[in-house]
């Protein structure tokens, strides 16, 4: 046996696991195929400037009562969010009372249905409502661009239920970015002696009662199987969907149909986000300081038309973003591009593109769509979906358990905090079925 437990992917959820099972004094051996861990948190520091750009996860979302005591822990703190929303429109730009959360309180009538729909086709009852007309095109706006989710694919109730669990009221930031929190992570994983494998991409998976057999490649192309009593499954449900190339990872035994049938109720929603960083926060005296404490500009028409500051820290940096069916639609643009995108966006906002380019220092971003280990930003329910979040978490013959943000059934999926409490709950359920109960 190379390990008790394997656990496969150290993001947020995979590095829980690991932590947790290694403080119950089991044998860990976490396999990762990026050369890094952090998964979909991606913090990328820039010379002189006081924030990291977050490629991937930057928001604490709703109380995330896991994630607040691991940033305590690493010594860090949530910081919230605060400041102004702005929205272009008419030539001048508007401040903005209403955010898109409490438009989407929308989707509570949806409770009342019969049956699952569409965001789509329950949106499209208030199309001819004059008083709530408005409040519609702002509920479709928060589940493109916040639940990166495509309303004709997504399920109306599940929207509802995520509203309702709080995990969409954004409101803080971790201090100095997720960096500090996943280095800490990755610290008490390896003085709980977990063992760390990068560079090395899971090919497939065996598994019966007794154990798994997991087949990797490395970096150089070297292939082995690795054994162990049990395993964490923490992939990206785009991967776990993909099939057809060097990058799909197989079950053997294929996994059930209830299991399969849930994945295909799962989709990943897209988003494009770019950093850019400036050589002043110019818009802060731009128009005679209107826009000081600016925290949010969305301008519509632009193909990445929402964009932010680092309030309440003040900082040279703006990251735009886009969701849903705009990020989807410029899939294939490349990464210079869609800089150049943004940075044009973020002028016709100030109504200066001049100015925003003389003080444009540079620009980055990731595509995670096109990325072979995550295969798109976060997951959203389909319609019909019900309850496949849970159906993809439910272990396996005691021996192949399920982490991972899709595997978060109460209303965090999509989330750091509800990847990781994923993680610690498989942890608890392979731990218990391998005979260890308590925390060493
Ligand atoms: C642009 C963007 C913005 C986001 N914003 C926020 C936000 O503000 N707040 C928030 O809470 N969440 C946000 N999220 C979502 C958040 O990042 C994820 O929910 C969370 O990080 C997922 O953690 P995970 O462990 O489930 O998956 P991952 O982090 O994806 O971890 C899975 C791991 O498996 C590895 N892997 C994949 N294939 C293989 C293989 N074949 N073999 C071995 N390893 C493999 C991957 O490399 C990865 O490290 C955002 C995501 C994106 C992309």
């Amino acid at each position: 046996m190379d390990a008790d437990v394997v656990v496969i992917g150290a993001g947020a959820a995979g590095l829980a696991a690991a932590r947790s099972l290694g403080r119950r004094k089991l044998r860990v051996l976490l396999l990762e195929a990026r050369d890094r861990i952090g998964g979909r948190v991606l913090s990328h520091s820039i010379a002189g400037i006081a924030t990291p750009a977050e490629l991937g996860a930057e928001f604490i979302h709703g109380p995330a009562a896991r994630t607040k005591a691991l940033l305590r822990e690493a010594g860090s703190a949530a910081i919230d969010m605060g400041g102004d929303a702005w929205v272009r429109e008419n030539g001048g730009l508007r401040c903005d009372e209403e955010s898109f959360a409490s438009s989407a309180r929308i989707f509570e009538a949806s409770r009342s249905l019969p049956d699952d729909e569409s965001v789509e086709q329950f949106l499209r009852r208030f199309e001819n409502d004059g008083a709530l007309r408005e409040t519609a095109q702002s509920a479709r706006a928060f589940v493109e661009g916040f639940e990166a989710a495509d309303p004709a694919i997504a399920s109306v109730k599940a929207i509802a239920d995520e509203f309702e669990s709080g995990t969409d009221s954004t409101s803080a930031r971790p201090l100095g970015g997720y960096g500090p929190m996943f280095a800490q992570l990755r610290d008490d994983c390896e003085r709980a002696g977990v063992a760390f494998a990068l560079s090395t991409r899971v090919r497939r998976i065996s598994w019966r009662p007794d154990g798994v057999a997991v087949e990797v490649t490395d970096s150089r192309g070297k292939s082995q199987t690795l054994h162990a009593r049990a395993a964490i499954v923490t992939l990206p449900v785009g991967v776990l969907r993909h099939r057809g190339d060097e990058t799909e990872v197989g079950f053997t035994p294929e996994l059930p149909a209830a299991k399969r049938a849930a994945l295909a109720r799962i989709e990943m929603g897209h988003v494009v986000k770019v950093a850019l960083a400036f050589r002043t926060a110019f818009w802060e005296l731009v128009t005679g300081g209107r826009y000081h404490d600016a925290a949010f500009f969305y301008i519509e028409g632009q193909p990445i038309p929402t964009f932010w500051t680092q309030l309440p820290i003040r900082s040279r940096l703006i990251v735009a973003w886009v969701g849903g069916p705009g990020a989807v639609a410029l899939s294939g643009v490349r990464a210079a591009d869609l800089i150049e995108k943004a940075l044009h966006g973020f002028g016709k906002l100030l109504g200066d593109t001049e100015l925003a380019r003389r003080e444009f220092v540079g620009g980055h971003t990731h595509d995670w769509s096109d990325d072979p280990f995550a295969r798109g930003a976060y997951s959203y329910v389909a319609v019909g979906g019900g309850n496949a979040r849970a159906v993809l978490a439910a272990p396996l013959d005691d021996t192949l358990f399920f982490a991972g943000e899709a595997t978060s059934s109460d209303g965090q999926g999509g989330t750091v905090n509800g990847a990781i409490e994923t993680g610690e709950r498989a942890a608890a359920q392979a731990a218990a079925a391998l005979g260890v109960k308590e925390i060493g």
